[in-house]
């Protein structure tokens, strides 16, 4: 009895099932992980907002591209819907929350894809239902499409080519923020995730990572042109021109080798 005991005990026990049984561990790391996805989607990023925060605002329109700005889920996150006017074709860039208030945006379009700047909780919570509903690919970096709650269809490199109708979309590889992190430009406008925002690039967790989106940003995006426009995952757009002036004063003076986390161009 004491024996079986102990036994059933060991089973619970992660670093005994880690050392002697790998594999199994694994296993409940994937199955804990989906756990937490369900739970975060069920309660947290479909939930309605309030009716007051919820935000919704097109901020390109002309006749090549029509570009709608949704925020939503627990944290606000942006959702991108790309629609060409000449074929009303759309994608969607990222899909944190409230699925319902997306589709209800589609009406009226030909949805072909989703899109994902990167795989982190804040910007996935609605891909489940969006994915279910509309049947089209989900496309993502392949370095970020193992944290996503589904198996994405398509991944996405450096310097593909997405067509929706007649738009075409860029697709940048800029690491840093996440190993997957991608930006997608079209035309003079860039839908930039995570990877930059007004005043600063995204969160990084080491120095080793900050070096890298600042090597993301200086050799994909500070080389476009000043006009375009940056719509980045949270807040409001910026432009380049802006943000490459922001930069040249921050790398005009020294920093701490050790520096990451949330860098402010002008304050870090
Ligand atoms: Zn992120
Ligand atoms: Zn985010």
């Amino acid at each position: 009895m004491t024996n079986l005991l102990t036994q059933d005990l060991v089973w619970f026990d992660p670093d005994h099932i880690g050392t002697q049984h790998p594999e199994l561990f694994e296993g409940l790391r994937e199955h804990w992980k989906r756990s937490l996805w369900i739970i975060y989607v069920t309660v947290f990023a479909n939930r309605s907002t309030k009716p007051g925060r919820y935000k919704m605002a097109v901020v390109v329109k002309n006749e090549s591209i029509r570009i709608e700005k949704l925020e939503l889920g627990p944290f606000g996150t942006n959702t991108y819907i790309l629609t060409c006017p000449k074929t009303s074709m759309s994608a969607v860039v990222d899909a944190p929350g409230e699925a319902d208030k997306i589709l209800e945006r589609l009406k009226g379009t030909n949805p072909k894809c989703i899109l994902m700047t990167h795989n982190h909780m804040d910007h996935v919570g609605a891909l489940l239902e969006l994915k279910s509903k509309l049947s089209v690919p989900v496309a993502v970096h392949s370095a970020d499409a193992g944290n996503l709650p589904l198996e994405p269809d398509q991944n996405l490199s450096d310097g593909d080519v997405v067509s929706i109708g007649e738009i075409q979309i860029t697709v940048l590889h800029t690491p840093g923020h996440t190993p997957g992190s991608l930006c997608f430009l079209t035309g003079s406008y860039l839908i930039s995730g995570d990877t930059i925002f007004p005043g600063g690039p995204g969160k990084t967790w080491s120095p080793a990572a900050f070096k890298q989106i600042v090597e993301s940003l200086t050799s994909k995006i500070f080389v476009l042109p000043d006009e375009t426009e940056v719509y980045p995952g949270h807040g409001g757009a910026t432009t380049l021109k802006k943000e490459k002036q922001n930069f040249d004063i921050f790398s005009s003076k020294p920093h701490d080798p050790k520096l990451c986390g949330d860098v402010v161009w002008l304050s870090s």
